[in-house]
């Protein structure tokens, strides 16, 4: 079975085409600067990560999402370079979509229903909801007899108990305008959920565990018997722990306070928390290597300082979540491109509890590698993992088994 799934973005589109019967990538691909006039690109990757990877690279515009996945269609079907011969050789077609709002709580097959869902929710993903809609749209058109599934990415946080979703606001207010505890990166959450039951050879229905997805835009996921019971990020992305540009949670007080003191609008307080604060506003630099090398080498006091902030805000939410757990926590599973490589990082936040059962060994966390991984002592009762995360796999297998299970029904 052929499995594409497709991450289309305001002005970009990410693909990827799976053979399900070994999770190998045929191609993949990214379409960027959709919509510019003058020019567009694409870079395209057959067989990709293995020793038979060609790439091919274009520069054209790129009219709108429609243009830009035909050609699309033209290299995967190409006589000679294409990974297979009709659209139809695809079962389903799995679409990344951010935001299911407040009643969508499974990803869906797509149809009239599941697409006014989506629509519904564009004011909670204004960025991300409306060129994930078009990537349907088009890719119905362009696909015709293929099946399309949503994923949502807060199907994840959908899980969570009442408790852990509402917050302490009017309860009408919240009502009215779905101001819920959402959580994002619910993709990655399950992803990581899955690998990490298996890693450990415990039934998803008694596995707990910390997920912490730590890239740019980082959150932590708390998983009961296989299900998530809280997660870090909010209504939006914003809160929770430190980001590359953006501050996570911080005092509600301050925005009122920045707006009357500055005289600036909601949007621009909303743009300085979500563009310019986290550890660029903290030290200039949004990529840790720089935070490191300035912090490391030139002993700068402001990457010294963003260092400490960064690990300690990761500590702190992951002890509420041990907490939650009442400590029965059978790993702690680090990912995304801080978790799967930064050694320094996944040091500072387990360091010094010992005494909760959490021992890493040294020499293991510091050893690069790309699989799943164990760098947690052989008596650490709580084991810490390294899994690489995989949304697009998680996509691929969550539209199979949707396809599946509307076949049954
Ligand atoms: P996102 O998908 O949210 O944009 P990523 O998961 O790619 O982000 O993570 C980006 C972060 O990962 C950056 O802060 C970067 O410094 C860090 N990172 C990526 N590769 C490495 C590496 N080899 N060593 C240390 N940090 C890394």
């Amino acid at each position: 079975m052929k499995i594409l799934v497709l991450n289309a973005g305001s002005s970009s589109c990410k693909y990827k085409l799976f053979n399900m019967d070994d999770h190998s990538v045929l191609c993949q691909g990214l379409v960027e600067r959709i919509g510019d006039p003058t020019t567009g690109c694409l870079t395209h990757k057959i067989a990709p990560d293995t020793a038979k990877e060609e790439k091919i690279s274009l520069e054209e515009p790129f009219k709108d999402h429609a243009v830009a996945l035909n050609k699309v269609i033209e290299l995967l079907t190409d006589a000679k370079k294409g990974v297979i011969k009709d659209t139809k050789e695809i079962s389903v077609i799995g679409h990344r979509v951010l935001h299911g709002g407040y009643y969508q709580t499974q990803p869906a097959l797509v149809d009239e229903a599941c697409k006014k869902t989506i629509r519904d929710a564009f004011p909670l993903g204004p960025l991300h909801n409306p060129p994930n809609y078009t990537g349907i749209e088009v890719a119905e058109k362009l696909f015709p007899g293929v099946p399309n599934v949503a994923v949502f990415d807060t199907a994840f946080g959908m899980q969570m108990p009442e408790e852990a979703y509402t917050y302490a606001l009017p309860k009408d207010l919240c009502k009215e305008l779905q101001i819920r505890r959402y959580g994002f990166h619910g993709t990655s959450h399950t992803y990581l959920t899955h690998r990490g039951a298996a890693f450990m050879h415990k039934p998803l229905e008694e596995f707990n565990c910390i997920t912490l997805h730590l890239g740019n835009g980082s959150s932590l996921g708390c998983v009961k018997n296989g299900k998530c019971i809280d997660t870090s990020m909010g209504l939006t992305p914003l809160e929770g722990v430190v980001m590359g540009t953006r501050c996570g949670s911080i005092d509600p007080a301050i925005v009122p306070y920045i707006m009357d003191q500055k005289g600036l609008s909601a949007k621009e307080v909303d743009t300085i928390m979500n563009k310019k604060s986290g550890l660029l506003g903290l030290c200039g630099q949004t990529d840790l290597r720089d935070m490191h090398r300035l912090a490391d080498q030139e002993n700068n006091a402001d990457a010294i300082l963003a260092r400490k902030i960064l690990i300690r805000s990761f500590k702190k939410q992951l002890g509420s979540f041990f907490f939650l757990l009442e400590g029965h926590v059978d790993c702690l599973i680090f990912s995304a491109g801080i978790g799967e490589n930064d050694a320094k990082v996944r040091a500072g936040v387990v360091a010094g509890l010992e005494s909760v059962g959490i021992c890493l060994d040294k020499a293991k966390n510091e050893t690069r590698s790309g699989d799943e991984r164990d760098i947690s002592t052989a008596d650490s009762r709580v084991k810490v993992l390294v899994i690489p995360t995989n949304e697009e796999l998680q996509i691929a297998l969550t539209a199979q088994d949707v396809l599946a299970k509307s076949k049954k029904a």
